[in-house]
This record gives C-alpha cells, structure tokens and sequence, in this order.
C-alpha cells in the first residue's frame, strides 16, 4: 500500500481535528486519513522543522510505518544501524553487542532504523499532503480555556461539529489540562545534551568502539551517551543524558559539569569537539485522564511523555496513532467506546514502557558493585537471550479491528 492510496472519505465517516503536527500528530493524521476520516490538523507553527538532530525508530514503530504506506519515502533517508554496543563509559571496554540490524529484520520483522527528525517529519508531511482527505493548517494556534471553548473554536473553523478532537500537542498540552483528571507535568531531574559529530571529532574514540556503522551505548554513573550514525554516516549524532538536580530552567555549565565528572577523557574530547546543538529538560507526564470519555482524546507526548532511556517517546506516538485511528474507524463502535478501548489497551502498554525505561536508568547510570554486577549481567547474556527479553516491546504488531 503507497501512502497515496489511501481510502477516499466515504458519507458519514468521522470528521477528526488534530491539535498539533509533530509526530504524534501527523501520524495520527495519516493513520486516520487512510482508514477513511477526515481529518485537519491544526498547527500553531508557521512552518514545520525540528530541531534536535536523530531519532532511533525501533520496529515496533516502523513496522506501523511500513503499513500506512511510508517505507519507500523513509527508506531514502535512515540508516540501519548493524549493531548495538554497549560498553562501560568510564574504562571504556565493550561489554555486549547486539547484531540488531539482523536481530530486528529476522526477529521482530521490521528494520531498526536511524533518521534525522526533519527527513521524518518532511516526508510524514509530504504523506499528509498527497491525501485529499486531510488538511494542514499551519500558524492555526487553539486558544481555550475549557472543553466548552475547545470545541465552539474548532466548530467555528471547520464550519461543522467534529467527531473526535485529537490533543497531539506536546508535553506542555493545553489539551491535556482541559480534560477532567488530566495530568500534571513533572521534571525528571535530568537533561539531555545533544551534538552532532563528524568523522575527525569520532577518531578521539578508541578504534574498538569507533565503528560508525553502529550505535554505541557509553553507560556512566554520571551520564549516559548514544552515539550513532546520521546524515548517510557522515555525521554521527549524539545525546548525553546527565542528571540536573538544580533549577530546570537554569541550562548548566557544560564545562564545569564535564570536569566534575568521571567520564572517560576519550569521551570528553570527542565531546568537545562536536557541534553542540543544546539541552534539553527531560519532562514526565504523570498518570492522569488521556479522554473526556465522549469525543476529545490525547495522543503522543501529550498524553504520556516520558524519559528517553527506552527512546520510545515517538515509537509510542506512532503506536497510539494507529490503535486509535483503527479503533474508532474500523471498529464499528461509537466514538465514546472507541475511546475507552483505547485508553485501556494503550495504556498498559505506556506503563509497560516506562517501567522498563527506569529499569535502564538505573542500570545505564550505575556506580560501584551496581556497575560490577550490571557489566557481568550483560557480558554473560547471549544476544539472543537479550534479545527475547525485548520481544515484547520491539515484537508488537497493531491489530486490525
Ligand atoms: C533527548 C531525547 C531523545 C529522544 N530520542 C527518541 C528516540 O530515539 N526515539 C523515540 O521514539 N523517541 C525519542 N524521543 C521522544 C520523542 O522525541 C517525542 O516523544 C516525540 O517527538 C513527541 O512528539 P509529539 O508529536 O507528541 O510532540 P511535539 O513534537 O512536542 O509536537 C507538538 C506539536 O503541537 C503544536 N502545538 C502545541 N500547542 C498547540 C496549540 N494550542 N495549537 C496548535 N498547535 C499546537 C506544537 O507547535 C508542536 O508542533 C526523545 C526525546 C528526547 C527529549
């Protein structure tokens, strides 16, 4: 299926309006639009571009991809990485590597990819554009206080009442504080700094991790780094997660918090000589209403964002997009219905994932016998052992109502 066959509105098919084009929201665009809404997505931003370098997209998530009709247009752009190393960041030794390129394609049958977020939201924008049943109205901010003035702003615009309203607008979601229940957002404690690197800044590393077909995970008590290919391996990207007990709002010291730490000096001179693109606070959206339970839902970083030990936060957008795109399309149930399956359903998975998401914390920021035990842990787990325990993440597949 191409991302431009997708199914024409048909009389009486639900009319959606989408709060907000990142991810979450595009792709909910065109998971909806292909099962036959109509959809228009509102986006307060003149013009569509992200900064914040390379995502991972693990299967689960481009196994979706894949069925809304998006490979051939991504494929142009990612990297499938051939391994995951993972190797202590203080002495810099390898523990475990995961042949992930084979493991993903043979295991859970879908690539695990790298890309630059701007090809991906290019090319997701590119898809919503080729579909006649969907509508991209950028500098369209929603100004509302309440349910009530939600809905008379989004009727006034479209001219008619939609079916369901779709809060795909980020983890600061003015959606999210409308709805009955819905939750607060709460800083983590920790940032994420992120470069962009080339070749010559790579060659500090040792030359037994300095391989740039693949991700290489440093785990430090003080931080930990993903270092992985970009731009066709010409550039690597890299993001540094740190904890920031201070003030959230206050960026620290890059320099003076690289000194009081133990990373290794390897480490800090690649550092040092990559393009710095800045840091991000690393917010958590905590348990709370992801539904008014009649016609407004919240999808993506909106509903659930999360710490990016797992990188999953755009994996689970992209997973929200379609169960609730094929809930309330294909399943023949009134919205209201639809929407509980699907608080439900998508929920405990959510959960799932956070919770395996603190477990890396603590295991990829471990110190002492903590460290000890973790790095002898993974250097006796073979790559399948390892591998069967991620099943259930990266194995998921959607099912079609
Ligand atoms: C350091 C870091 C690394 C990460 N790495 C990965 C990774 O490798 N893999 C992975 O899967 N995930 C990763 N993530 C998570 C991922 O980036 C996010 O989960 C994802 O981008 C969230 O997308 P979103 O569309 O929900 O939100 P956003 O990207 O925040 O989009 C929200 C949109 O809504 C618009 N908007 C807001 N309010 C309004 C309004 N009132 N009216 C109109 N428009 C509005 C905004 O302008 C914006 O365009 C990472 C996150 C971090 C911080």
């Amino acid at each position: 299926m191409s991302s431009t066959d997708n199914i024409p509105p048909r009389p009486n098919t639900p009319l959606v309006a989408i709060i907000g084009a990142g991810i979450a929201g595009l792709c909910t665009a065109i998971a909806f639009a292909k099962f036959g809404a109509k959809v228009v997505i509102f986006e307060k931003a003149d013009e569509l571009g992200e900064v914040g370098a390379s995502l991972q997209l693990s299967p689960n998530a481009t196994h979706i991809l894949t069925d809304l009709g998006l490979l051939p247009a991504l494929q142009k752009h990612w990297i499938e990485p051939q391994s995951i190393c993972m190797t202590d960041g203080v002495s810099l030794k390898p523990i475990k590597t995961l042949p992930i390129a084979r493991l993903s394609r043979d295991e859970w049958h879908a690539p695990y990819a790298l890309m630059r977020r701007t090809d991906l939201q290019r090319e997701l924008l590119n898809a919503v554009r080729d579909m006649p049943n969907c509508e991209l109205r950028l500098s369209s901010e929603l100004n509302f206080a309440n349910i009530e003035s939600l809905q008379t702003d989004i009727e006034q615009r479209l001219e008619q009442k939609p079916d369901l309203v779709i809060g795909a607008d980020g983890v600061w979601s003015d959606t999210r504080s409308i709805l009955p229940n819905g939750a607060g957002v709460d800083y983590t404690g920790y940032v994420a700094w992120r470069f962009m690197t080339d070749t010559k800044a790579r060659t500090h590393m040792p030359t037994n991790i300095n391989n740039s077909s693949n991700i290489m995970l440093m785990m430090n008590g003080d931080g930990h780094i993903a270092l992985y290919p970009s731009d066709q391996y010409e550039q690597s990207n890299i993001v540094f997660v740190t904890e920031h007990l201070g003030d959230p709002h206050v960026t620290p010291d890059f320099d003076a918090m690289l000194l009081s730490m133990s990373l290794n000096p390897a480490t800090v001179r690649m550092l040092k000589s990559s393009d710095h693109l800045g840091c991000w606070t690393i917010n958590h959206v905590a348990e709370g209403a992801w539904t008014n339970g009649a016609n407004i839902a919240l999808i993506g970083d909106a509903a659930h964002a999360m710490s990016p030990f797992m990188a999953q936060g755009a994996a689970m957008a992209i997973e929200d997009a379609y169960v609730l795109a094929n809930l309330i399309c294909n399943s023949g149930q009134a919205v209201s219905q639809g929407l509980q399956q699907y608080e439900m359903r998508r929920k405990a998975r959510v959960d799932k994932v956070r919770t395996r998401a603190m477990t890396n914390r603590i295991a990829y920021h471990a110190r002492g016998p903590i460290r000890a035990a973790r790095n002898m842990v993974l250097s006796l787990k073979s790559p399948e052992s390892l591998c069967r325990d991620l099943d259930w993440l990266y194995g998921w597949k959607a099912e079609r109502e």
